[in-house]
């Protein structure tokens, strides 16, 4: 075995040393002998690596270690709204002006008018007002956030109402049980998993009800012998008693889906038209911006939330906020520059010129046929429907799928497709033309030999 010392002297070193530092260089090195030696030990017949690949594996290793971790991938998997991906990629105008509130000083909380404080929502509220007819809103950090300041703020110690078909768990821990329970209040089930009727609610009603609480099923659908009782005629009964009607509606579409080519999700004007007195929904699923909560809904149900310490504990920074009243501007004057709802609208034509341009780039790098694929709009928006897509079907002679799709995720930018019956398929829905030659160049690299 060489020693550190030794490896350090090769003229292989130098450039590293150069623009490493001899510490960093030596103790890359040192772990890189140590795993040889560990290695050894148990080997039949051992092998110990030349100077200069050692050096280049030093190389590697800490030019790796300069890359920050959270990094940007291609996402090839057919899913729009990927949780563990990010959610929305932002419209070019929120990423801008997330930029600008991070370079410098903001007015963040104070009025340029009146030269004092002002308010944290001054640029987010008028939009979200004019956007979804409310008359009052409030952003934090994300809709989980939302749902627990709302239920915390207007049901702490006394019953809120829900339904036993909408007690969903989303995901990551959030399940509208826990939720209620966190913020103080008790659970009142009614109905049954696939009925329940107004009378349900009415018969449940006491004088410790604060909440009737509707929950978007984002994630699953109840088809068959079912029924439910609507926003509007919650809010009639609420109204009869002196309670609040909410709506968690999870991807909170503020466009009507339907001239996309989707089936119908219920928008966040329609539920504050039908009634609600709140409605909370998300920033970064169906609305296409940065993460983040929203609340919009009567003043009554608003404004006793403004002065809650889980606000202030929950509050949105600088740039977030920023990204919010881009993207709100954005669905106000030119919702046609958003990402999601540009990726949403796609036709058959435009997808599958995609993953034909790709395929033709991979021609004698890989085996690459364009197939018709079933990709979902995620982030618990139009559960059950499937978006038509077309994808990229990838296979290399002699790597298995999964050794392809490992060797594609440690490329730069890291490309995540989905295997489906042993091949690795890459889908176009939310893949730009910018990424094409990327992913082409993605692929070449991972069928290299390693
Ligand atoms: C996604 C979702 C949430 C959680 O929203 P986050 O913004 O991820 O915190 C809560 N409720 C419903 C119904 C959802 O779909």
């Amino acid at each position: 075995m060489p020693q550190v010392q030794r490896l350090l002297e090769r003229p292989g070193a130098a450039p590293l040393i150069r623009e490493f530092s001899h510490a960093a260089v030596a103790a890359t090195l040192r772990a890189i002998l140590d795993h040889i030696r560990a290695t050894l030990r148990d080997a039949a017949a051992p092998e110990i690596p030349a100077p200069e690949a050692m050096l280049a594996r030093a190389g590697e290793m800490l030019r790796e270690a300069r890359r920050p971790v959270l990094r940007r991938v291609v996402n090839a998997t057919g899913i729009l709204l990927h949780t563990n991906l990010g959610r929305a990629p932002l419209a070019p105008e929120a990423v801008a002006a997330a930029a600008e509130a991070g370079r410098g000083y903001s007015n963040l909380e104070f009025d340029l008018a009146a030269g004092a404080r002002g308010s944290r929502m001054q640029g987010v509220e008028p939009l979200l007002r004019q956007l979804t007819g409310a008359e009052a809103a409030l952003v934090l950090n994300n809709n989980a956030a939302a749902v627990l300041l709302a239920l915390s703020g207007l049901a702490a110690g006394g019953e809120v109402i829900v339904s036993r078909g909408e007690l969903v768990e989303i995901g990551g821990g959030f399940r509208i049980p826990d939720v209620i329970r966190q913020g103080g209040a008790r659970l009142v089930e009614v109905g049954s998993t696939n009925k329940t009727r107004l009378a349900d609610y009415r018969a449940a009603i006491t004088p410790e009800t604060r909440v009737l609480l509707k929950v978007h099923r984002s994630n699953f659908r109840i088809l068959g012998f079912s029924a439910e009782a609507s926003v509007a005629e919650l809010a009639t009964l609420a109204r009869a008693h002196g309670l609040l009607v909410m709506e968690d509606l999870g991807s909170g579409t503020l466009a009507d889906l339907r001239p996309l080519g989707h089936r119908h999700e219920p928008t966040v004007p329609e539920c504050l038209v039908a009634g609600a007195d709140l409605v909370a929904f998300s920033g970064d699923k169906l609305l296409g911006g940065p993460q983040a909560g929203v609340l919009v809904g009567r003043h009554a149900a608003i404004d006793p939330l403004r002065r809650h310490p889980l606000l202030r504990a929950m509050r949105l920074d600088k740039m977030t906020l920023a990204a919010l009243e881009a993207t709100l501007r954005l669905h106000r004057d030119a919702p046609q520059r958003l990402p999601v709802l540009r990726m949403l609208g796609q036709g058959e034509a435009e997808l599958r010129a995609r993953a034909e341009r790709l395929a033709g780039l991979l021609a004698g790098a890989a085996e690459a046929i364009v197939v018709a694929s079933e990709g979902h709009a995620g982030g618990g928006a139009l559960p059950g429907e499937g978006v038509a897509s077309q994808a990229v079907s990838l296979a290399v002679p002699g790597l298995a799928a999964e050794e392809l799709a490992r060797r594609l995720r440690l490329q730069q930018p890291a490309v995540i497709g989905r295997i489906a019956a042993g091949r690795l398929l890459l889908d176009m829905l939310a893949v730009s033309e910018d990424e094409v030659p990327e992913i082409a160049g993605a692929v070449r690299a991972a069928g290299e030999p390693a």
